[in-house]
Order: C-alpha cells, then structure tokens, then sequence
C-alpha cells in the first residue's frame, strides 16, 4: 500500500484524465434524495456528498439481467459473450465494498462463475469515504473500514483526499497524472486519525451482533416472525436494493419463428412466494412467517456458515427502501429482547 494526497481541487483533473482512458461511473444525484451510478460526462455532475445508491455496484458484476448461452437450430450450444467491462467506478463507500467482497466469495463457492469473475477481473474500484446518516449500520455491522477489494481508495480531510493505493491498477490511475500527487505528511495522518474519531460518534444507529447466529436460531419459533410477515408487502424491494442478496432465477425463451432459444438468468428474491417451489408442487417457504425469517437467517447463519461471515453490510439501503416502513435494526433489537 501507497499512502499519497490530492488536493480537493484537483480531483476534476483526475476524474477527467480517467475518463479519458476509461469507462468512468460516477455517483449522480438522480432525485430530491436519490442517487444512482452513471457514466461520468462532467466533474459538476459527480455527488460528491451521496451516501446511498438506489441500486448498489452489484448490477455491474452481477447483472440483473442476463444471457448465458443459446441454442440455435443446429442444436450447437453457444455461449454468450461477456462484454467489455473495463469500467472504473468512483465512489464507493466501505459498506458496498463489503457488499462486493460478500459476492466474490458467494460467486466463488464450489466453483468460480465465469460471468461474474469476467466482469470482476476488468472493473477498475476507487472507494471514498462517507458520513453516516440515519440508517447507516456499517459500524455495528463491523464494516466501517475495509483493506481489500479496492484498487485506490480516497479519505476526506479538509482540503485534500488521502489517497490508499492498494493495487497495480491503482497504481496505473495515479501515474496518469502523478503531478497531482503528493507524499502525505505527518500533519495529514494527524488529520487522519481525528477524522475517524468523528465519523465514529456520529454514527446513530447501533445495533448489538453478538451471538446474533445464536439468537435468531433460538428464536425460530418466536412470534416476531409473524408479526411481522403480516405487515410485509412481501414486494422484494429489500432483496432486489441489497448489495449482497444474490438470489437468482434461469429460464429459457423463444418464439417459433426466433432462429435461437435463449437461458437467461435474473436477480429473484426468497421473498417471493414460488421461489422455493420445485416440482411435484412442493414449497420449501410457502408461509409468510417462514419467508419473512428466512432472509434473516440466511444473511446471518446460512452465508455466514458458508462464506465465513454474515451477508448484512449496514448499508441501510432495506430500511430506507421498504413500503412498509419495515427497520432491520428494529427486528434484530425485539429478537434479542
Ligand atoms: S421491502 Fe419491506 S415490504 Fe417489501 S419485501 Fe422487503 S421487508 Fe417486505
Ligand atoms: S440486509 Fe439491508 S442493510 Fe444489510 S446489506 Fe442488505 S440492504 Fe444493506
């Protein structure tokens, strides 16, 4: 790792050196209060301050929908291609870095997916740091900070990023302009240091993890579940805005006249009522109760007994989004009591 600065100022002069040679996409407010990812066109179009995107970097390595082999009328399977991803994204947050480690090792277990790693290997990342809002659970969800998964990574102080080059393609974006890079001095990590102390008190939302594994699978059986799967719309809102659910459904089309048969594959949610269907008509999750439970044991037992670590990042996307004003925080705080 390479510690470096850039003044605040010069960041536009990066993003448009990147730009140049990449696929640049950058946070962008899109409503009153929301934001999604968007090519770069211009430096006064960059959100800056945002704190959640709609829809999370997943849809970039794991598309919500897409082709992956067809069948023509000569019976030859063909495979479809990858497009060319040599995207840069800009600005995210510690939370959807998490979120993209959680994929890599759920798109790693018993074998690599081709579809996700050929995206993976080509998507350029540079993280930048946030504030956190009424929803954020990053911290309880102990990933506040993360070491991995990004190539550059840029810290805010007051008048400069701290820059964290963790990787040889990180490295290629800094040496694009090197003129604007600097050595960090004793007085920026001093600033460093004192900014996470801030960002730490501000964090409103807590919740307490421990033994959560254990509670949740002691309390199987209680009645929050129903409770609360009467208020649930049961729409996948939760499901489709989280950064790691990676949930999806293969099905075939065609028409008599197409010259090819295509297997798609799209996001799906355990939330909805076939999804646990199989043949002979029998429904794994046909209650509310038991789907409503089961998103919940499955982020914190089923993925953490498989990959080593619950699937929640905090990113507080679920709460914000839902309908039904349903607060993850809420169901884990009446578990535990
Ligand atoms: S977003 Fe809310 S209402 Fe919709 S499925 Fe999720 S918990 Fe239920
Ligand atoms: S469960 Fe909710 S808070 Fe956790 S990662 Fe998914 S959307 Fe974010």
């Amino acid at each position: 790792m390479i510690f470096l600065t850039l003044e605040k100022k010069k960041l536009s002069e990066f993003l448009d050196a990147l730009s140049r040679e990449f696929r640049l996409v950058v946070p962008e407010k899109k409503g009153e209060k929301t934001y999604t990812f968007s090519h770069y066109s211009s430096f006064n179009k960059v959100a800056l301050e945002f704190l959640r995107t709609i829809l999370p970097p997943k849809k970039f390595f794991f598309l919500p929908k897409e082709s992956l082999f067809n069948i023509g009328n000569d019976f030859n399977i063909n495979s479809c291609s990858i497009d060319n991803a040599d995207y840069i994204l800009f600005g995210l947050h510690p939370c959807d870095l998490h979120g993209i480690d959680i994929l890599d090792r759920a798109f790693s277990y018993k074998g690599r997916d081709s579809f996700y790693w050929q995206r993976r290997e080509k998507i350029g990342i540079i993280g930048f740091s946030c504030l956190p809002d009424k929803y954020c659970l990053c911290k309880s969800m102990r990933t506040d900070f993360i070491e991995s998964v990004y190539d550059i990574f840029l810290y805010t102080l007051d008048n400069v990023y701290m820059v964290t080059v963790r990787t040889a393609l990180g490295d290629d974006m800094v040496r694009l302009k090197p003129e604007l890079f600097k050595e960090c001095t004793e007085m920026d990590i001093a600033e460093y240091k004192e900014r996470i102390k801030i960002r730490d008190s501000k964090f409103i939302r807590i919740i307490d993890i421990t033994n959560l594994a254990e509670l949740l699978t002691l309390e199987y059986k209680s009645e929050i579940w129903e409770e609360y799967s009467k208020k649930c719309l049961f729409c996948g809102s939760c499901v489709m805005v989280c950064p790691t659910c990676q949930c999806f459904d293969v099905y075939d089309s065609t028409d008599m006249i197409s010259e090819y048969s295509i297997r798609w594959r799209r996001w799906d949610t355990c939330m909805r009522k076939d999804y646990a269907l199989v043949a002979g008509g029998h429904n794994f999750r046909e209650g509310r109760a038991e789907r409503f439970r089961f998103r919940y044991l499955h982020k914190e037992i089923g993925f953490g007994d498989e990959h080593g670590k619950p699937s929640c990042t905090g990113c507080g996307r679920c709460s914000e989004t839902c309908p039904a004003g349903i607060d993850m925080t809420e169901v884990v705080r009446r578990i535990r009591e």
